[in-house]
């Protein structure tokens, strides 16, 4: 049966009101499209749009749409599919978001990526003897400088970090490991799974909540490649509890004679309770606790571009970057002339937090955020319409990526709630991400709440812009 004989009679008549792809790209609309995106691009996208309409009509909408709807609708599907990275609001609430990119670049470190784009660098090339260089030299000294370890290397992530590290020192080996810190990271980061992949045998020690040095001890043998110890950077096990600290376990794994591998995860460089934070361990204190080796992230509370750290001791250093994989790990020259340009920032805490938006929106006060509500209110209700109520209300920020996971931020929120049914709530959302620049809040208790932590107010006027664009966008979300 073809999906005709199916039809009613006046379906079928429906349905002979819509348009042909020809008489679409006839529209002025549908011009404008062809200039900017070509030919094909623009009928696959008409087709595309028809082909919904066509969904729609079947599925009991009223009237067929026109031409230059058509056009439209065909133009928003070809503006969504060209940039599927386009710039969005982040009103989460979360300032490290993973699913949104987490860090913000700052400023000097955008303008020092560009530059890396648009001109050949020394990559790889020692300017003064004019001989070959290695990629890792720019940021060597810094690190060395930030952290007070002997040595530096950079890779794709921390988690690229930890695996090579578990393959350097651990392949076909055994990597020790504590049973309370067999940590998952959301995704797919799961240690276990990565010391799999590492070739290293995993051989867990002492108990989820208590893990004694003894247990550690026990566990040493001519086998053993690593001992890891793993900041449970996402929960925290209270209670009875026991665990090892890093300055101890460094000693018992100096006395076998294997290195101990300390994954902070985002390690900070700063104190960051000068900002109102809580204390998190700092990298250089983990390197002065006596670990051969400490990783940590870069977009994480670092603030710069995703990239993972590996800093210790010269010798264990050597041996990672004489590891093949660490070819297929490396970072190209944007991300290293970024995170350089990342670095130099901390050389001048003073100013840091002026200069990182990371740091920026953790260290904004509760105050600020309000009084920015109280003053966009008006404008994003009157742009949202009379189906909404928008009211500022008091929320809490997380900081994300599993960094000081119970440790949030007071903050405060627009509030927007339907007059009408949720659906209309659930409509809303759906049309803020739909916009050319979306807007993502977080829904809950009947509610969207835009967290405004991470708006900076030089975005208060394209977010009012975009808001602005709303009605066509909300009108025909189905
Ligand atoms: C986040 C995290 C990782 C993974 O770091 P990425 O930079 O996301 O790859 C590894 N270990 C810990 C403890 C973490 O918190």
């Amino acid at each position: 049966m073809s999906p005709d004989q199916r039809m009613t009679q006046p379906e079928a008549t429906h349905l002979r009101q819509l348009p042909a792809v020809a008489a679409v790209l006839a529209t002025p609309e549908a011009e404008a499209l062809r200039e900017r995106y070509g030919r094909t691009a623009t009928t696959g996208a008409i087709r595309l749009a028809i082909d919904d309409a066509r969904e729609a009509l079947r599925a009991g909408e009223a009237t067929a749409p026109g031409v230059a709807e058509l056009a439209r609708r065909a133009g928003r599907k070809l503006a969504a599919g060209a940039a599927g990275l386009r710039p969005l609001f982040n009103l989460t609430g979360t300032v490290l978001h993973t699913n949104l990119g987490r860090a913000l670049l700052a400023e000097a470190a955008v303008e020092a990526a560009v530059d890396a784009m648009r001109h050949a660098v020394a990559l790889e090339y020692d300017l003064a003897t004019g001989m070959r260089g290695e990629r890792d030299d720019h940021l060597r000294g810094l690190l060395r400088e930030l952290t007070g370890a002997e040595d530096a290397t950079v890779v794709n992530n921390n988690a690229a970090a930890v695996l090579l590290c578990l393959n350097t020192f651990a392949l076909g080996r055994e990597a020790v490991v504590s049973r309370g810190e067999l940590i998952e990271i959301g995704g797919a980061f799961r240690l276990p799974d990565i010391m799999a992949r590492a070739g290293a045998r995993m051989v867990e020690v002492g108990t989820t909540n208590r893990t004694h040095p003894a247990d550690y001890r026990d566990a040493l043998n001519e086998r053993t490649g690593i001992v890891l110890k793993v900041h449970t950077s996402n929960y925290r096990i209270q209670g009875f509890t026991a665990d090892v600290g890093a300055r101890e376990l460094a000693a018992i794994a100096d006395a076998a004679g294997v290195p101990l591998l300390n994954d902070l995860g985002s390690g900070s460089l700063l104190d960051l309770s000068r900002y109102g934070l809580a204390r998190e361990p700092t990298v250089r204190e983990a390197v002065a606790e006596g670990a051969r080796l400490v990783t940590f992230s870069g977009d994480k509370l670092l603030g710069g571009p995703q990239a993972g750290f590996i800093v210790g001791d010269r010798m264990l250093i050597e041996q990672v970057n004489r590891n093949p994989l660490k070819r297929a790990l490396r970072v190209d020259k944007l991300r290293l002339a970024a995170i350089e340009a990342t670095l130099n920032l901390y050389r001048d805490p003073d100013r840091l937090a002026g200069r990182l938006p990371t740091l920026r929106f953790l260290a904004r006060r509760q105050a600020d955020i309000a009084a920015q509500a109280h003053r966009l209110r008006p404008a994003v209700a009157e742009r949202l319409g009379d189906a909404f109520v928008v009211e500022a209300g008091d929320c809490r920020s997380q900081v994300g990526s599993g960094a000081l996971p119970l440790d949030t931020l007071e903050s405060t929120a627009l509030l927007v709630r339907p007059r009408g049914s949720q659906h209309a709530l659930e409509r809303l959302a759906a049309a803020l991400r739909a916009l050319p620049r979306p807007v993502i809040g977080r829904v809950a208790d009947g509610a969207l709440w835009l967290d405004l932590r991470c708006l900076d107010e030089a975005d208060e006027a394209p977010l009012l812009a975009s808001l602005a664009q709303l009605g066509a966008g909300a009108s025909d979300t189905p």
